[in-house]
């Protein structure tokens, strides 16, 4: 469901009803489930209009909408921002998440843009397990003009990582990122293996890891959710980058992931080309998500079938 949609059964739930009755407020809170911002969200956002409804305000799909985006607006503002960084000489970032996720094509993306800014960067090929990983970064890297450090296939993400610093600081580069695996060869627990990294990372440099961010699939939902909760516990996590917003994935998947991991997106992918990567703004977002002309899609919906 797109935020058209929401609009939509919106719309015709308040045609129905008079004013702001328990039959709009059902429909709502099932269209936002729909629009996957997690069942804790939009019980929390149809609460905060029924408490406003209840109050005797009688709402129209206007004002409904001015309530939600209100709220919505609440949610993005309550998790903690990403400090910049761009202060420290050399930056360490490593991207963690499951396979498939698009951890090496963020990796890649991320380094366009500090080429683009005509700043240096370093890719450590530290997913050391997937087949293709290393070769596919090493492809963007050659793409992009930009040194990437390697080990063979199967080989410890651990080393990897060392020789990438050692490699950033002596070559001087600002930015380093750091694509991880998603799984591991070894019986070894990967969040073990990720602690391992930031430990050695912060040893070598101050501060370092700077950002761990969270690359999550969107057209995974609620499902792709539950599994990055433990990536945000074991290994960190600072940030997420929301990847394939370009496809079918429903936007409310960013309400859930501020609600319930407390983090907020950074990124945003919207195609699997190196600039198909764009800074996320909470204050857009909360109006992309609830604004169309519902009054013009609203006859289409109520035609006879
Ligand atoms: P990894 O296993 O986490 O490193 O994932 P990859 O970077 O290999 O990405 C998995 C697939 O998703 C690849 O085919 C990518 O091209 C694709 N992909 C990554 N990000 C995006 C995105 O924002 N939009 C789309 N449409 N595809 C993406």
């Amino acid at each position: 469901m797109t935020h058209t949609e929401i609009l939509e059964k919106l719309s015709d739930a308040v045609k129905k009803g008079f004013g702001l009755d328990e039959s709009v407020l059902e429909s709502l809170e099932e269209a936002l489930l729909e629009a996957d911002v997690g069942a804790e969200t939009a019980a929390l956002l149809t609460d905060a209009v029924r408490k406003r409804a209840g109050s005797g305000e009688r709402a129209d799909l206007a004002s409904l909408r001015e309530m939600l985006v209100a709220e919505v607006e609440g949610i993005l503002a309550r998790a903690p921002r990403t400090a910049p960084s761009s202060e420290v000489p050399l930056e360490v970032v490593f991207l963690v998440g499951v396979n498939g996720s698009g951890k090496t094509t963020t990796a890649a993306k991320l380094a366009a843009r500090e080429v683009e800014a005509g700043r240096t960067v370093l890719l450590a090929a530290a997913d050391t397990f997937r087949a293709g990983a290393i070769e596919q970064l090493e492809i963007w890297a050659a793409r992009l003009g930009v040194p990437v450090v390697r080990h063979k296939e199967g080989a410890d993400p651990s080393a990897v990582l060392f020789d990438a610093l050692a490699a950033a600081r002596s070559r001087g580069v600002r930015k380093l990122l750091v694509d991880t695996a998603g799984r591991l060869h070894t019986k070894k627990n990967l969040m073990e293996e990720l602690a391992k990294m930031r430990r050695i990372a912060g040893r070598e440099v101050p501060g370092a890891p700077h950002q761990v961010l969270l690359v999550l699939d969107a057209t995974t939902g609620m499902n792709g959710l539950a599994q990055a909760r433990r990536f945000v516990e074991g290994a960190g996590a600072t940030g997420v980058v929301l990847t394939k917003l370009d496809g079918s994935a429903r936007g409310g998947i960013v309400l859930a992931i501020y609600r319930e991991l407390a983090l907020p997106v950074v990124f945003v992918g919207v195609g699997e080309s190196a600039d198909d990567l764009v800074p996320f703004d909470p204050a857009d977002y909360a109006r992309a998500l609830l604004e169309e002309e519902v009054g013009e899609a609203a006859p289409e919906s109520t035609a006879p079938a």
